[in-house]
C-alpha cells in the first residue's frame, strides 16, 4: 500500500487541459514535486513518472518547460504533469470527469462557431476537481478524482450534520455510522484531502493564528493550530486552501459562536456588535 498519508498535496478545478495535456505545478509547490522525482529537473529537461489512479498505474511525463530565458530571464520554472490526449489517463479522466468535459467541448464548439475566444470556466453546479499526492515512492503520485456524483453523494451524507462537528472530524478519525459503504470511503477521502490541505497551511503560518498570530502551544513543544473554513464547508463542499482559515482553539470556537461575517478584500472579520477584527497575518487569501 503506498502511504499517501503525509504527502503534500495539490488540488485542481477540472479544466480542459487537465482532460487533455496536463496540470501545471504552482511555483510554491514546485520544489516539492521536483524533488520528489529522484533527480532535479533543468529546464527543458523531462523524466517518466506514473500517476496511480483508483488502483491503476499510468504513464506520463514530468516536464520543467523551457522557455525564452533572454526574454523572460527571472521567470520561475514552469514544472507541468504531461500527457498526450489519446493516452490511458487522458480517456480515463475524461471518463470519470465526464459532466465537465461535455460541458467544456460544447462551450468550445459554441466559440469556435462565433470566433470568439476565452477562458471557459465550470458552472457552479458542475464542481469537479483533482488531487495529486506525493508519495514515498519517487516518480509516483497518486490522483484521487471528486466528480460530481462524488459531491452529490458527500452533500446526502453530511446533511444533519454541523459544521464544528464536521470540522471536528477531519482531524479525529471519526465513523459513519449511518453513511454507506461507498459514501464511508468518499468521506475518508475529502476528509483527507482537507487535512492535507489544512497541514500544509499550519505549517506556512508555523502553526500560529491568523487571526491573532500567536502560537500559544509553542512552549509545549505540541500545536493546536485549526484550520477552519471561511464559507462553511457543509454548504459550499469548498475545502480548497483559499477557503481555509488557520485559527487558534479560541478563535475558533469564537468565529463559530458568534458567526461575524468575513470581508475577503478587507481580510477582515466583522461581529454583530461591530467589533471588526482585521487577520494578522496572510500568505494564502
Ligand atoms: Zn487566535
Ligand atoms: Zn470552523
Amino acid at each position: 500500500m503506498i502511504d499517501i498519508y503525509g504527502g503534500y498535496v495539490y488540488k485542481k478545478n477540472i479544466d480542459w487541459s487537465v482532460l487533455h495535456q496536463g496540470i501545471s505545478i504552482p511555483v510554491t509547490i514546485q520544489k516539492k514535486f521536483i524533488k520528489q522525482a529522484s533527480n532535479y529537473l533543468d529546464r527543458g529537461q523531462s523524466k517518466p513518472i506514473n500517476l496511480i489512479l483508483n488502483g491503476k498505474t499510468y504513464k506520463a511525463k514530468l516536464v520543467n518547460q523551457l522557455f525564452n530565458q533572454e526574454k523572460y530571464g527571472d521567470r520561475a520554472d514552469i514544472v507541468q504533469i504531461r500527457y498526450v490526449p489519446t493516452s490511458d489517463i487522458a480517456v480515463e479522466l475524461r471518463m470519470i470527469f465526464n459532466r465537465s468535459y461535455q460541458f467544456l467541448k460544447q462551450q468550445r464548439e459554441i466559440d469556435r462557431e462565433s470566433g470568439r475566444r476565452r477562458a471557459i470556466s465550470l458552472p457552479d453546479d458542475i464542481n469537479e476537481s483533482i488531487a495529486i499526492y506525493i508519495t514515498d515512492y519517487p516518480d509516483t503520485y497518486v490522483l484521487e478524482c471528486f466528480n460530481a456524483n462524488d459531491y452529490n453523494a458527500i452533500r446526502q451524507s453530511i446533511i444533519n450534520i454541523q459544521e464544528q462537528d464536521f470540522e471536528y472530524s477531519i482531524d479525529y478519525n471519526i465513523v459513519d455510522e449511518n453513511a454507506t459503504i461507498e459514501q464511508k470511503i468518499l468521506l475518508t477521502k475529502v476528509r483527507r484531502l482537507n487535512r492535507a490541505i489544512g497541514e500544509c497551511l499550519k505549517e506556512l503560518y508555523e502553526y500560529r493564528c491568523q487571526i491573532c498570530g500567536t502560537n500559544i502551544s509553542y512552549r509545549y513543544g505540541i500545536s493546536i493550530a485549526e484550520s477552519h473554513h471561511i464559507i462553511p464547508f457543509i454548504k459550499s463542499l469548498n475545502n480548497n486552501a483559499n477557503n481555509q482559515i488557520i485559527v487558534c482553539p479560541n478563535h475558533h470556537r469564537i468565529i463559530h459562536k458568534a458567526e461575524p461575517e468575513f470581508k475577503k478584500e478587507k481580510l477582515m472579520f466583522i461581529y454583530s456588535n461591530g467589533f471588526e477584527e482585521k487577520i494578522k497575518m496572510n500568505r494564502h487569501l
